[in-house]
């Protein structure tokens, strides 16, 4: 997560929903208002967390709709810098005094644990202590070259979840890293923020909501039609907003994954943003694309990163052994995909060049 500014615009609000409207970003929304059935819309547009972050918020109370765009902005900020390691905030701190013993919020400490699970299920692929690596590459964040070998062999000694630690008495929640570790959470905590933020907006009234962060969209409700929202999946090789496949999903998180997000281009090769733990270098994987589709936004958003940086073989392997997570895999050579049985019944492929696995 970086620091960009967040800052607002209102594209219109408090009208009542009457149609289709067009989602943009790494996931497109179609759906059609019930007739007779008096909804107000609020939409929200923001930057944060490196990202461009949208929402449709609905509520059949119209002074409740008024307040959610509201409530978005406020927690987004609160949520990124209870994550973040790149500005002032708990984790920054965590690492800033890494050896040592930091009372951070409890939020923190569960999420870390969830995060020290997926490494451990996910034998590395996904490594929360990846950060003194990341503060090396700087993929997405200003870094530009390749860094020499030595400087990724010194921050490859530092990477090693097993040595993070957590407490809890009386509701006050601790955890420390090993000396010279740097913690990074910023492959989970987006996904957590998304379910999060839907459970706020419900509190707050709203009724149906998709909230799309930057590729990881949560849904609250079905759509104002009282249908699944169809969620559409990016086409890697097209711009954004060309959709190859559409999932359709209520009151869960869609995550998507891709080679086509942050990356280094340097003498003709092309770097991506995530690292492997084994070789200190981009993780050269066969997949363009994963989705996952979750209850739980933070598990959707860690196995995604995981199941990307392992790459076919082994993310297909994966699929056959946790059935009950809801997997959608495109090749890199966007002719094969793969899907969990649980939600291949969701999936659609709209491009007739892809061949579809079910994964049993
Ligand atoms: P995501 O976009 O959810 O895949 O998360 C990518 C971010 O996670 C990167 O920008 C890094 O901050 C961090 N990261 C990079 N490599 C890994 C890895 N192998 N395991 C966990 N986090 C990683
Ligand atoms: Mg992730």
């Amino acid at each position: 997560m970086s620091a960009l500014p967040n800052t607002t615009f209102r594209i219109f609000a408090r009208a009542p929903l009457l149609a289709a409207a067009l989602f943009c970003g790494l996931s497109t929304l179609v759906s059609a208002a019930e007739e007779g059935k008096t909804l107000y819309e609020t939409q929200y547009q923001g930057l944060a967390m490196g990202t461009l972050i949208t929402a449709r918020l609905i509520s059949p109370d119209a002074k409740a709709a008024q307040k959610l765009e509201e409530l978005v902005s406020e927690r987004v900020d609160d949520y990124e810098t209870l994550f973040t390691v790149h500005r002032e905030g708990p984790l920054y701190e965590v690492n800033k005094r890494s050896g040592e013993w930091v009372e951070v919020d409890c939020r923190i400490t569960e999420l870390t644990e969830k995060a020290k699970a997926i490494a451990e299920a996910s034998d590395r692929a996904f490594e929360p202590t990846i950060g003194t690596l990341v503060n090396v590459w700087k993929i997405g964040f200003g870094g530009d070259q390749v860094p020499a070998r030595r400087d990724i062999d010194a921050a490859l000694k530092k990477v090693d979840y097993t040595k993070i630690e957590t407490q809890r008495e009386d509701n006050v929640c601790r955890m420390r890293i090993g000396k010279g570790q740097s913690i990074d959470l910023g492959a989970i905590a987006k996904g957590w923020i998304g379910t999060a933020l839907t459970q706020d907006l419900e509190a707050a009234g709203a009724t149906n909501v998709i909230l799309d962060l930057g590729g990881n969209v949560a849904l609250l409700g079905k759509s104002p039609a009282g249908r699944a929202w169809n969620v559409g999946i990016q086409r890697p090789d097209k711009e954004r907003g060309q959709i190859f496949a559409v999932v359709k999903a209520f009151d869960e998180s869609v995550i998507t994954s891709g080679a086509y997000e942050r990356k280094i281009e340097k003498d003709g090769k092309s770097y991506g943003h995530i690292l492997s733990p084994e070789t200190g270098m981009p993780v050269a994987t066969d997949i363009a694309s994963v989705t996952i589709v979750d209850k739980d936004g933070a598990r959707a958003d860690g196995w995604c990163t995981a199941l990307f940086a392992m790459g076919v073989e082994k993310a297909v392997k994966k699929m056959a052994e946790k059935k009950d997570l809801g997997v959608f895999i495109l090749d890199s050579d966007l002719k094969r995909a793969w899907v969990s049985k649980c939600i291949a019944d969701r999936v659609k492929i709209l491009d007739p060049e892809v061949k579809l696995t079910v994964v049993e």
